[in-house]
């Protein structure tokens, strides 16, 4: 028996059932796929068939359009977690593309594995982190991924792809905003070690009780971020509609020095370039727009600026339109430009 179902979605079961925002219209058809070929197979069969493909795995960066997605959509299901080597660089993980990523972080903080621990509580899938190198709490994925499995569309194969083909960014890689790739596994090259990386985050070591470069135990660790994310509203809860969003809404602007001399003062990181990377959240607040806002339906989250949510009864629609009003308030009281950091599927701000 096959594990793949090919389900044209009834009018009434839309993407919304698939996103952590609640919000989306239907799909052309819905594939699940629960092994890794029965994936590749799913897209090569869009490919051949000139078929639209969108691959959503956790839905929890993702904005889809009211009206929904009129093509394929491949929900990834794959799972396993396995060791495929060990040196003196440390313990190579290999982890299917639809493990959800915190099972995997649990899974190296109870093996005395290190290098993710303050990724802990970040919703969606493990393949999915390498899309936007994601990151919290001073770690990003980027610092532990040693090769990206994929199926690349174009060229009809799969590849192992090292961290310099990724081109791993802030929220970026070169599989963002592009359906030419299918994550199929990550591996990650991991420290046997009971205490965590160096604490680079100032706010976790400051809850921790100590300083930036101490290392905690692991398991501390995680708990830590564990409740630091959910006083934020950072941690999925079904029950908690703060939680009901694609967790930070806009990245944090990044600008050149010279400009950023003229805004007054204000939090900032200086970069290695010149550049300086502003808190999206405190320009957000500065310009009006206090935790709670309310559009139509939607509102800037209870507990953290920089999350949108969609408070039961909102739209895609009422959502973007919260995010441009921000926006554009943004622009008009610092002149810095703000931008979205999950994937706009079929709507835009
Ligand atoms: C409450 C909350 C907190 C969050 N906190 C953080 C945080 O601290 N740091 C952070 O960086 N992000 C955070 N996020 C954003 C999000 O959880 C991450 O970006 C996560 O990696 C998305 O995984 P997903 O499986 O849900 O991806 P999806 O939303 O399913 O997909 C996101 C994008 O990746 C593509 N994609 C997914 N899987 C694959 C694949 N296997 N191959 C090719 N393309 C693929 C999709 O097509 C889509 O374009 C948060 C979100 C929420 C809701």
């Amino acid at each position: 028996m096959s594990d793949v179902t090919h389900t044209p979605p009834a009018p009434e079961i839309s993407l919304a059932a698939y996103t952590t925002l609640r919000l989306g219209g239907p799909a052309g058809t819905l594939t699940t796929a629960v092994h890794t070929d029965e994936a590749v197979a799913a897209v090569r069969a869009a490919t051949a068939a000139g078929r639209r493909l969108l691959v959503l795995a956790g839905g929890s960066n993702v904005v889809i359009g009211d009206d929904g997605f009129d093509g394929e959509v491949l929900l990834l299901r794959t799972r396993g977690i396995e060791v495929a080597g060990e040196d003196d660089s440390g313990v190579l993980v290999r982890v299917a593309a639809g493990e959800p990523w915190d099972d995997f972080v649990s899974y190296a903080v109870t093996n005395g594995l290190s290098g993710v621990e303050c990724l802990s509580g970040i919703p969606g899938a493990a393949g999915s982190t390498p899309i936007q190198n994601v990151g919290a709490y001073g770690q990003e994925v980027a610092h532990t991924i040693e090769a990206v499995h994929a199926y690349d569309r174009r060229a009809d194969e799969i590849r192992v792809m090292t961290p310099a083909e990724c081109r791993f960014g802030y929220r970026t890689s070169v599989f963002k905003h592009d359906d030419r790739y299918l994550v199929t596994a990550v591996d990650f090259r991991l420290a046997r070690a009971h205490e965590s990386a160096p604490i680079r985050y100032a706010e976790l070591a400051r809850e921790l009780g100590g300083s930036a470069g101490d290392r905690v135990p692991l398991g501390h660790a995680r708990d830590t971020v564990l409740k630091l994310r959910a006083g934020k509203g950072m941690v999925l809860d079904p029950e908690d509609r703060d939680t009901w969003s694609v967790g930070s809404f806009f990245t944090n602007p990044v600008v050149p020095a010279a400009f950023f001399a003229t805004l007054g003062e204000m939090p900032h990181w200086p970069g290695a370039d010149g550049s300086v990377k502003i808190p999206a959240a405190w320009l957000i607040e500065h310009a009006g727009f206090p935790k709670g806002f309310a559009g139509d339906g939607v509102a800037i989250s209870g507990k953290h600026t920089l999350a949108l949510t969609n408070r039961g009864a909102g739209t895609t629609s009422a959502l973007l339109d919260l995010a441009r009003t921000i926006r554009d308030g943004v622009h008009a009281r610092f002149g810095v430009e703000l931008h979205p950091e999950p994937v706009l599927i079929d709507c835009a701000i």
